[in-house]
């Protein structure tokens, strides 16, 4: 049973008192916002009653589904133990060290020391400042540029807003000096004519243009989402990622990796760069460390960066009240031990996954209004498309990937909507039958859209 809320209140107080992120806020007010209040596994349940199945984790961070007792279990027994301290001042507590000896027993051995954060939005801005700093001491303080791709996104501060490559972003509070973009690896747009392999080798190569333009002595770091998200969920070609690194190593860049929604996971491996097969020296993560019941983020670092911030860097010069939060690090370990112990990740790599992806396939391979269809694990993306075989993308995409989504809400799914693409990224918990329903009314919200 749902909560009963009186709908049309709740939606007149929500306009009254509240700026929602990312949206036409006279627009809203008009439609009104879904109240949602409640959720068990993948469903959701809004103020009417209405039910919807969550192809997208929320905001793509309830791996385990809504309602584990376990994880809310976590949480209050850290309250009553010690609800709050730090590790500010000489001073560090029981869960956050459990939380980084489980973390480095599931990371892969090149990484040693974390720095936590609240969530993915400060994991990036803290990246910023930490690879400005690991290449000061290195004797290097000319190196502080950080390029970024189009269209990535690594979050809504100043700093991770003249990162991420979205220009109405950085119009919004006004772009930073020391950062640079390259394109982002989107054959279906790009690349016609184009092997899909020729291509990514030439979108990987911008790198190396953009490193000789700026001087290779003044660039500190490449920062990019394994695959895009927010920016359009664009998967590169299988050969991209070799070339950028190699090209990083070559120019002595850093190469950090944004796991904070590919991360735990989400592609059938741990974490999206072993997934894609490269390896970074920073790990951005938020989001799936606590399956969302509470916000946590974090900044992973190889050995050799937190050594050296260690051994030469004196006064790290960061820090925030709730960083290390002992509830959240409770409801991290409830979490990282669940995805780890039930099996759901080995699970997204062996089952779900390839289900998920071969019904999309299936699906929406001859579909007379998509082009692409796209994923890896338990995330994909469907392209709309004029005309397929000459990668004809529709002047409206936006437009019409937007009304697909609003249909998915009539007809009981929550899928989202990013430039000319459907996205989704469901729980890493659901049953076939689950994603067979996520696949049959996002085909149903695609026919209705046409
Ligand atoms: N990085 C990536 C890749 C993201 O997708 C997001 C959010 O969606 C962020 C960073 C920002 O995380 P947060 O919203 O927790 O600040």
């Amino acid at each position: 049973m749902t909560a009963s809320v009186n709908t049309k209140a709740y939606q007149s107080l929500d306009a009254a008192h509240h700026i929602h992120a990312f949206l036409d806020q006279k627009q809203l007010n008009a439609e009104g916002p879904r109240v949602i209040t409640r959720g068990e596994g993948l469903n959701l349940w809004d103020s009417d009653g209405k039910r919807y199945l969550d192809g997208m984790s929320g905001l793509w961070c309830t791996y385990l589904g809504y309602g584990r007792k376990d994880l809310n279990q976590a949480a209050f027994k850290q309250m009553e133990e010690l609800v709050y301290y730090n590790l500010f001042f000489h001073t560090t507590h029981p869960r956050v060290i459990e939380l980084s000896e489980l973390l480095f027993g599931i990371l892969p051995s090149k990484y040693s020391h974390a720095i936590y954060t609240n969530s993915g939005s400060e994991s990036n801005e803290l990246l910023i400042r930490t690879v400005r700093r690991y290449w000061q001491i290195q004797g290097k303080p000319e190196k502080k540029i950080l390029i970024g791709r189009w269209n990535g996104y690594h979050g809504s501060t100043l700093g991770t807003a003249a990162l991420g490559g979205m220009d109405f972003m950085q119009a919004m509070g006004g772009m930073l000096p020391d950062f640079a973009h390259i394109g982002e690896p989107y054959w279906f747009a790009q690349g016609a004519g184009l092997s899909e392999q020729d291509f990514g080798l030439k979108a990987a190569q911008e790198l190396e243009i953009k490193i000789l333009e700026l001087g290779a002595d003044k660039v500190a770091a490449f920062v990019a989402e394994p695959f895009q998200g927010a920016g359009g969920m664009i998967f590169p070609p299988a050969n991209y990622w070799a070339e950028i690194q190699r090209i990083c190593r070559k120019y002595d860049v850093l190469l950090c990796a944004d796991e904070v929604i590919s991360g735990f996971g989400r592609t059938g491996e741990w974490f999206g760069h072993q997934h894609f097969g490269f390896e970074p020296d920073t790990l951005s993560i938020a989001k799936g460390l606590t399956s969302g019941y509470i916000p946590m983020g974090g900044l992973i670092l190889s050995h050799k960066m937190g050594e050296t911030l260690v051994e030469k860097g004196g006064v790290f010069a960061h820090g925030s009240t709730y960083g290390g939060h002992p509830v959240a690090a409770a409801v991290a370990i409830a979490n990282i031990k669940a995805l780890r112990d039930e099996g759901w990740v080995d699970r997204v790599k062996n089952d779900t996954g390839p289900y998920l992806q071969k019904l999309l396939r299936e699906t929406f391979d001859n579909h007379p209004l998509i082009g692409q269809v796209q994923g890896h694990g338990l995330v994909a993306a469907i392209q709309f498309a004029q005309d397929k075989a000459t990668q004809k993308r529709f002047a409206n995409e936006n437009d019409i990937a937007w009304h697909c989504r609003s249909v998915g809400f009539e007809e009981g799914v929550i899928i989202r909507s990013t430039l000319g693409r459907m996205i989704m990224a469901p729980a890493l918990v659901a049953t076939h039958s689950e994603l067979d329903e996520l696949v049959e009314k996002t085909k149903r919200a695609v026919d209705r859209t046409g």
